[in-house]
């Protein structure tokens, strides 16, 4: 079942996508004017964050080296 596509929303560029179309130019308008609201409204905190919890973890790994790499190599899926 095709459900007819609002062009030129959000909603409609995601039933381009669902239904395998290629998005008209319009709803690809809108799904960037979307992404780049999103963007706006949470962007530092969040990449700090994440750029925080990377430096955490990196320094976890200097510190327990040994324990570090049993974990990466359990996570992983054994010993490499
Ligand atoms: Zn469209």
């Amino acid at each position: 079942m095709t459900a007819k596509i609002e062009h030129g929303t959000r909603a409609g560029y995601q039933r381009h996508t669902i239904q395998g179309v290629t998005p008209c130019d319009p709803c690809r308008k809108a799904n960037r004017d979307y992404q780049a609201l999103l963007y706006k409204q949470n962007p530092a905190p969040q990449r700090a964050r994440a750029a925080a919890r990377y430096r955490a973890l990196a320094r976890l790994a200097r510190r327990y080296p040994d324990d570090y790499q049993a974990l990466l190599s359990e996570e992983a899926g054994g010993p490499r």
